[in-house]
């Protein structure tokens, strides 16, 4: 598109805010914008931070597609208003997706971000320090020994030590940790210290610590044609995480319909939910060349939750025996729709995802990294070993059924598969608001 045409469609945004304010929401239009002229989302970013501080969902959209090397800019310029006023929520948005999609914009301002605390209260707050290795560890480390220094702002520097999953600066937190006692709702100091482990992706395991996350990270890349339901505009599937390139060296996988196995609550057939062949490496999962991922839909969570599955060497799931009486489920459910995905290596932009922030925009079904809660992080504990199980896999609702209807997990949440590689367990879970 030549620039006067990028520059029409930034104006009219403009435009549309000045005279209705941001509940005019040109959200369509800002993805037009991004989609076709990126170079342009930093100029409306910028106008929206300077004029419109309210912000809103537009901008949101349009973050996904400012170009890489225009976050620095923009992050200085957000940082700029919230010196000047700490109430600009266009300003904390841009920290907030610079959080998911640009870190090393931020680490050269973590002296700042740790005093002006944008998203102060989110569980956003400290994003800013993940990948940030040690370069920001003695900082927090003087602050958390500083008894002058408030409870909130020591316990502060103690959590970003975590969330940089650096061994080093989590080592140095779990020295600390007496002097912070964590506070975590439901949770007495020890058990506390653990409930923010997890929430890192981290556990305990021995004398030692354990990344509950694997390195490996995939998206599933559906079919065309596969999402029938109609969305409303605003919600079109066109974020880049929904056009990723199938990566040439997976073949296409099976994904939804019936498994073989059965389930030990119901009796009835197990849905298969994607069948791994053959299993990526770098997913924690070894010995096994396929893999069966598979559950029972009705029975999962509303009749009881984790549910476990072994996997013999030919990777199907069989279900750990249950002892209970035969269940009728009260919410019967159709299989997955059956189809062929491929896989995608997920670029780095959007190895983090969150499905607040996504606001049903983004792909967020992953095979591997970090797992995106809605609640606390829920690792559950492997039925045979009883280690603390690994991320392997989340799928998002609005898949479609065979019967052409929706699945949704309970309101509209994630679905999180969970792995014990010594044992070949996969366990199941899902969260939503
Ligand atoms: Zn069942
Ligand atoms: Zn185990």
């Amino acid at each position: 598109m030549a620039d006067s045409e990028a520059t029409r469609r930034l104006g009219a945004i403009l435009r549309a805010l000045e005279e209705q304010g941001v509940r005019a929401a040109p959200v369509e239009e800002a993805v037009e914008l991004g989609r076709s002229s990126p170079e342009a989302v930093f100029d409306l970013a910028a106008a929206v931070v300077d004029r419109f501080p309210d912000g809103g969902t537009f901008l949101d959209a349009a973050l996904g597609y400012l170009p890489d090397d225009r976050w620095d800019g923009l992050v200085g310029l957000a940082l700029d208003a919230l010196d000047r006023d700490g109430e600009n929520e266009a300003a904390d948005a841009v920290i907030a997706h610079a959080g998911l999609q640009a870190l090393p914009s931020l680490h050269g301002q973590l002296d700042r971000l740790f005093r002006l605390r944008p998203n102060a209260g989110t569980n956003y707050e400290n994003w800013p320090w993940r990948e940030s290795g040690d370069r920001d560890v003695e900082p927090q480390v003087r602050r958390i020994e500083d008894p002058g220094l408030a409870d909130e702002l020591r316990q502060k520097a103690w959590r970003i030590l975590l969330e940089t999953r650096s061994p080093g600066a989590v080592a140095r937190a779990l020295a600390l940790a007496n002097r912070v006692h964590p506070v975590v709702a439901g949770f007495g100091p020890e058990a506390g210290v653990e409930a923010c482990l997890r929430q890192a992706g981290l556990t305990r395991d021995g004398a030692g610590i354990r990344r509950l996350a694997p390195d490996g990270l995939f998206h599933v890349v559906f079919p065309g044609g596969f999402f029938e339901q109609p969305r409303p505009p605003w919600l079109a599937r066109v974020h880049p995480t929904w056009t990723l390139e199938p990566s040439p060296e997976f073949p296409p996988m099976r994904f939804g319909g019936r498994a073989d196995g059965e389930c030990p609550l119901c009796r009835g057939r197990l849905h298969r939910l994607i069948d791994l062949d053959p299993v990526p490496s770098d997913l924690g999962v070894t010995g096994l060349g396929r893999l069966e991922i598979a559950t029972c839909l009705p029975c999962l969570g509303w009749e009881l939750a984790p549910l476990f599955y072994h996997h013999a060497e030919n990777g199907h799931a069989v279900g750990v025996a249950y002892h209970g009486p035969t269940i009728i489920p009260q919410f019967p459910a159709e299989a997955l729709r059956e189809s062929e995905v491929r896989l995608a290596v997920t670029p780095g932009r959007w190895r983090w995802q969150d499905w607040g922030l996504s606001n049903s925009r983004e792909n967020l079904t992953r095979i591997g990294g970090e797992p995106g809660w809605i609640q606390d992080a829920e690792h559950p504990d492997c039925p045979t070993c009883g280690r603390v199980m690994g991320h392997l896999m989340q799928l998002d609702s609005d898949l479609p059924t065979g019967e052409g209807g929706e699945w949704l997990w309970g309101s509209g949440g994630i679905g999180f598969v969970s792995w014990c590689d010594r044992c070949k367990v996969s366990g199941h879970l899902w969260q939503c608001t």
